[in-house]
């Protein structure tokens, strides 16, 4: 673990963590049916390489490669019983790359269902789960637990409680999906404003909170939902990180085009909002890491 306390450095200064994991992986050959997680032992140099490569661009803050690593998620690939492995195997991998002088995110994504009523799986059985991941992310060296793209407050909260139930030192960080609704307003999939995802998240004790990837915002309505963010806050810090603006499509194909220079002078709007962690999602590169962080760097001095 790095021996500064993440939240005690952001009471000094803002940081930046990384951009966006799977398409990278995709770059580097991962093909449509298969589970990024098994990279972390399989291909554990090509995981690294981009941890590596977004350090190498500024980032202080790397994300392990375990989005979908609930036994939920892994069983649609056959590998519930890996859970343990692979999670401590991704979190292994980024603190190698990553150094004693960084910070290791803890990645969990959302289990990939409702919970009940609406769906099968009870919040027990749900904590049970996260908590299985999120011990293995920890004893491989996760300095903090990254909660990230809810749409249900009620499962952001169930994995913040699984955090906090494996470790009451590491700190948590949960990050919400918004998309922007015909008013104008910012909600969840799930109807959640931005000031009650940070008050759900707070409550249950997040001591980080905010917005990641998302649906149909442009880089100004980042900006906007930041500055909403931010002043539900309270005593907690602000982390958003943007998709490299809003998507087009193209022949069944995505593409952002948001440019390293637009997604720098983002990075220093977010930052003057009063976001705390900037760092980027989906169709986010190195090239759009390096540009942020030296936004951020010169906004600081
Ligand atoms: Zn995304």
């Amino acid at each position: 673990m790095n021996s500064t306390p993440l939240l005690q450095e952001l009471s000094r200064r803002p940081l930046v963590c990384d951009g966006a994991m799977g398409t990278q992986l995709i770059s580097r050959g991962l093909t449509g049916g298969e589970c990024g997680m098994t990279w972390n032992v399989t291909r554990p140099g090509d995981v690294g390489g981009i941890h590596l490569a977004y350090r190498n661009a500024g980032c202080e803050i790397i994300t392990t490669n375990s989005f979908g690593g609930t036994r939920f998620a892994l069983q649609l690939h056959g590998l519930a019983g890996r859970v343990a492995e692979l999670n401590r195997a991704a979190a292994q991998v980024a603190r190698a790359a990553s150094g004693e002088k960084g910070w290791v995110l803890g990645d969990v994504g959302p289990f990939g269902d409702f919970l009940e009523p609406v769906g099968d799986v009870s919040a027990d059985e749900l904590r049970t789960a996260f908590q299985s991941q999120i011990a293995a992310l920890i004893e491989g060296g996760a300095d903090a637990i990254l909660i990230e793209t809810m749409s249900d407050p009620a499962e952001a909260v169930v994995g913040i409680e699984a955090a906090k139930a494996c470790s009451t030192t590491v700190p948590v960080i949960a990050t919400y999906a918004f998309q922007k609704t015909a008013p104008g307003e910012f909600r969840t999939m799930m109807g959640t404003t931005a000031a009650a995802a940070m008050k759900y998240a707070t409550g249950a004790g997040a001591e980080i909170v905010g917005a990641n990837c998302g649906t149909g915002l442009s880089l100004d309505d980042y900006v906007k939902l930041a500055e909403q963010l931010v002043a539900a806050a309270g005593n907690a810090r602000v982390i958003v990180q943007p998709n490299a603006g809003s998507p087009r499509t193209e022949n069944g194909r995505t593409f952002y085009d948001a440019t390293p220079e637009e997604m720098a002078a983002t990075a220093t709007r977010l930052l003057a909002a009063g976001v705390r962690i900037i760092g980027g999602c989906c169709g986010t590169t190195p090239a759009h890491l390096a540009a942020m962080s030296r936004a951020v760097r010169a906004a600081k001095s």
